[in-house]
């Protein structure tokens, strides 16, 4: 029978050891989120982020500008943040307007408190395979595995996706793992072919349904990163609206080893994995 990698049990275990360690703590751990405009999935995001970390006793500040702001005024929020000490976390929510610059606001962070791992500091040391902030999502696909007893080593992992913000830093933390790993995109001539190769399939493509029974084999570990919204447009057809991911669920749940569900694999181990990132920022900002 196939096996359900659901992300609400390894959360569950993981965000009780957070709220244990925190109670214990003098200060609170505290992330501060900037979100620029009021895109509707950004703020969708920004609240189970607020409402982990409220549940777990971390603070979370949301820093928010309008969809005009200047790049300047956003800089300059941050690096009062920067140099804020009871502000151990900063991340900025993506997308941000076309108007500003991803890279040169990112980059702003500083990188002891770059707890999404994204600024060129953090994914330097993660080319590396030395020590830094692992994304999020990348630390969640991590765990989740782990916490099933999914085996890594020695792996054909196959990712299909190479954004910088999934695709690319999974597919380096999967090589420091000794796996073999794969990378496919959109240009990318027989899909079908790369997948049915591997081990392990993770998927982060925002397509849904893009892989099929076609794509997979029975002795595979199927990860499906992408979070769609189908069945309606944001603000009609509330009641028809359904988050589905990359993969053709039912079409492929009986067919392979294992499975991430969506929503509820992925997309929970993600937001554990940010303040599990919170804590370790705040653990060596006071070593220090
Ligand atoms: P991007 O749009 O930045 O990247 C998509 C990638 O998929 C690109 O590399 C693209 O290839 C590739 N791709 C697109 N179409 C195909 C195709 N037909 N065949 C093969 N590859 C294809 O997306 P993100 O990486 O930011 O996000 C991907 C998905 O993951 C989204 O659904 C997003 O919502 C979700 N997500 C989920 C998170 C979670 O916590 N679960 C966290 C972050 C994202 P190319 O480079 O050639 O264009």
């Amino acid at each position: 029978m196939t096996m359900l990698l659901k992300g609400a049990p390894v959360r569950d275990v993981r965000a009780d050891t957070l709220a244990q360690k925190i109670k214990n703590l003098t200060e609170k751990p505290t992330l501060a989120i900037i979100q620029v405009g009021k895109r509707e999935d950004s703020t969708a995001y920004i609240n189970a982020k607020k409402k982990f970390g409220n549940k777990i006793g971390a603070t979370v500040l949301h820093v928010e500008f309008n969809e005009h702001e200047t790049e300047e005024v956003v800089i300059s929020k941050i690096s009062e943040l920067n140099a804020d000490v009871s502000v151990h976390g900063i991340i900025v929510q993506i997308p941000l307007p076309p108007s500003l610059n991803k890279e040169k606001i990112i980059d702003t962070i500083a990188p002891e408190k770059d707890v999404d791992g994204l600024t060129s500091t953090s994914l330097k040391l993660l080319w590396e395979n030395k020590k830094g902030f692992i994304p999020a999502t990348t630390r969640g696909i991590a765990t989740l595995l782990s916490h099933y007893g999914i085996e890594i080593q020695g792996k054909r992992v196959v990712v299909v996706g190479r954004s910088a913000l999934v695709g690319k830093p999974t597919a380096l933390y999967f090589t420091h793992q000794n796996s073999t790993v794969t990378v496919c995109h959109s240009k990318t001539l027989n899909l079908s072919e790369e997948t049915k190769r591997a081990d392990i399939i993770i998927v982060a493509t925002g397509k849904p349904g893009l892989i099929t029974k076609n794509h997979v084999a029975p002795h595979q570990v199927i990860v499906d990163v992408g979070i769609n919204t189908v069945g309606g447009k944001l603000e009609e057809e509330v009641g028809e609206r359904k988050i589905v991911g990359d993969v053709a669920f039912d079409e492929v749940k009986d067919l392979v080893r294992a499975i991430t569900p969506v929503p509820g694999g992925v997309g929970v181990m993600t937001v554990l994995s940010l303040f599990e990132n919170l804590l370790d920022a705040y653990d060596a900002q006071h070593a220090v």
